[in-house]
């Protein structure tokens, strides 16, 4: 004990001097001076940085604190390549994890002095250690992945043939009773072999009696077969309606792409597999526990899971399925629920939180060139700036009814004229009700220009922009051009305004996997070799800070994960290489050795 207190104070942190002014200023938090054990607690703590982490942290954070005692040390990691993202001691060897979060972060020799009988020791061998990483963005969608037809890969970058993806989903019409949808999904329209668009007279050939829906993972295009067209009434004479488009060929005829809103009147016909509630919920646990084994394989230790059935979320959690930890960000009834019963974002535990609402969305969207643009797509006839998908009243209105509440608002806004219409909406709501650290979420803000980033910043709203596109994507910039490029997924110029930018992989859109994330935020290089808008490249550093930190900052939860540092949970995530030294285009192949979860491995190689 004496050699870990002596230690250790050389190397970390301000920890004593902070405690001792904190205690001057809160006289409540002074009481552990009151016995001996508590003071010999406060020794420690002070020795091992919890002190500092306790200035930072909820009450919550201090009430555990006060019952750590250093010979309770459930696990040690020592001899590894530690990058804590605590900016008091951004490196260390090792550190110990009591009650599932750290309490003790340093030297390998220092922090093995904690150990004792009944501690779990792991020799890390050299190996890196980072935060585990947080996704601010996820669609989460685990049913689909385990029961619906995927006719691309949700994971990788892969190519399909329009021949694979017909004969999937005849397979699948065989089965299907008339005038039900026969539906793929994961379809990316840059990822197919044939290098042309996908179109109503491929779909035709899946079936001319039944419905049939090609579901782009963008979430904003949808290509559909000669009946699914007729069903729903839609004719080359049909006008588009707004805030989305019946796309045609050249000589006026429909192709079977519809974007965006033109797509609801699908809704309107046909019919669906129908389930019992009880076999509805099964499949949505089953989903559930399935994407969080898949997100903690891939060092994802804290998701924010867009809507889903809370309850069979509880349930998975409650049977110990549910692995990672979920900011939980809700839209119609949940979130009118809220507001009607006064719950306001923050409700919840560690493992299950309510977070901002969902994604409200504004215009469309960026891979699939439908997000709403002040100057019109180059090179697209007629001229065409994207879709708005709101009114601005609309927006107004659900903004800041959602505000009033206490929720932490959140909209879909890709392109530069959408984020200006939602900081116009927010701007608006805190002239009539100010709320201090209310972090509006942009989710996606793709497109930025001077004035936005500086509103941005006076807002203190948070953006969570695209990270694995820089890599998945890099094929689709060209429609953009590298002019506009330069002012996209924006992580360079958003740090260096000081704005709280975090990660947000959008799946399924985007593969979740942060190591692609990464290595597209530092090398902005694609799969296919191509560079787009290298100046807003940032560092390994900067983008594992956005990926955990940062993330943690975006639902209010930075004192409480995103670091490892005392006081705060235990997660993170050990890697085989070190991805701030490896050759960049390999980052996302370093292996995920284990991921931790509250002291708890959740997964390991
Ligand atoms: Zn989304």
């Amino acid at each position: 004990m004496a050699s870990t207190r002596g230690g250790c104070t050389d190397r970390i942190s301000t920890a004593p001097t902070q405690q001792k002014d904190q205690q001057r200023e809160n006289p409540a938090r002074s009481e552990c001076n009151i016995n001996d054990k508590l003071r010999s607690r406060r020794d420690f703590i002070a020795a091992t940085g919890i002190g500092a982490a306790s200035l930072a942290g909820t009450p919550l954070l201090q009430a555990q604190a006060a019952r750590a005692k250093p010979q309770d040390a459930d696990l040690v990691v020592f001899n590894a390549r530690v990058y804590t993202v605590d900016s008091r001691m951004s490196r260390a060897e090792a550190f110990a994890v009591q009650n599932s979060r750290f309490i003790a972060v340093g030297t390998t020799a220092d922090i093995k002095g904690l150990i004792v009988k009944g501690t779990q020791s792991y020799d890390a061998k050299q190996m890196t250690v980072v935060p585990g990483f947080i996704d601010c963005h996820n669609h989460a969608d685990g049913t689909g992945l385990l029961y619906d037809t995927s006719v691309g890969n949700p994971y990788e970058v892969e190519f399909v043939t329009i021949d694979s993806i017909v004969a999937k989903l005849r397979a699948k019409a065989k089965d299907t009773p008339p005038n039900q949808w026969v539906e793929g999904f994961f379809f990316d329209d840059t990822k197919v072999k044939d290098n042309r668009e996908l179109n109503a007279h491929d779909l035709d050939e899946v079936s001319m009696t039944l419905p049939v829906a090609v579901h782009h993972r963008g979430g904003h295009t949808s290509y559909y077969n000669s009946k699914a067209l007729e069903m729903a009434g839609v004719t080359k004479n049909t006008p588009n309606p707004p805030g989305g488009t019946f796309d045609r060929d050249p000589d006026g005829s429909l192709n079977g792409r519809v974007t965006d809103r033109a797509r609801s009147v699908f809704n309107k016909v046909g019919t669906h597999q129908t389930f019992t509630p009880e076999q509805m919920l099964q499949r949505e646990r089953d989903g559930l526990a399935y994407i969080s084994k898949q997100f903690v394989r891939y060092g994802l230790t804290t998701v924010h899971h867009q809507g889903g059935n809370l309850f069979a979320l509880q349930q998975v959690r409650a049977a110990g399925n549910l692995l990672h930890r979920v900011s939980y960000e809700s839209s119609g009834k949940v979130l009118d629920s809220m507001i009607a019963a006064g719950i306001s974002s923050g409700f919840g535990d560690e493992w299950i939180r309510l977070g901002a609402t969902s994604e409200h969305t504004v215009d469309g969207s960026f891979s699939e060139r439908t997000m709403a643009l002040s100057v019109p797509y180059p090179g697209v006839t007629p001229r065409y700036k994207g879709n708005v998908t709101e009114t601005q009243d609309d927006l107004n209105a659900w903004i800041e009814q959602v505000h009033r509440a206490g929720i932490q608002e959140n909209c879909h806004a890709n392109g530069d004229v959408a984020i200006d219409m939602m900081l116009t909406a927010v701007e608006r709501a805190q002239q009539r009700f100010q709320r201090t650290d209310a972090r509006p979420k942009i989710t996606h803000c793709t497109l930025i220009n001077d004035d936005l980033v500086r509103r941005i910043r006076v807002l203190g709203a948070v953006p969570a922009p695209f990270t694995s596109y820089a890599y998945y994507n890099a094929d689709k910039f060209h429609f953009y051009g590298e002019e506009m490029m330069k002012r996209c997924m924006a992580f360079r110029t958003f740090l260096d305004n000081g704005i709280h930018v975090a990660a947000g992989s959008d799946f399924g859109p985007g593969p979740f996997d942060p190591r692609m994330g990464i290595q597209g935020m530092v090398t902005r290089t694609g799969w296919n070799g191509e560079t787009w808008g290298a100046n807003q490249r940032i560092t390994v550093e900067e983008a594992v800070r956005v990926n955990t930190l940062n993330g943690a900052y975006n639902s209010h939860e930075e004192n409480l994960k995103g670091s490892i540092s005392p006081g705060k949970l235990a997660d993170f995530v050990v890697l085989a290489d070190d991805i701030h030294t490896i050759d960049q285009s390999k980052i996302k192949d370093v292996q995920i050795v284990r991921t931790v979860v509250g002291g708890n491995i959740s997964y390991q190689a």
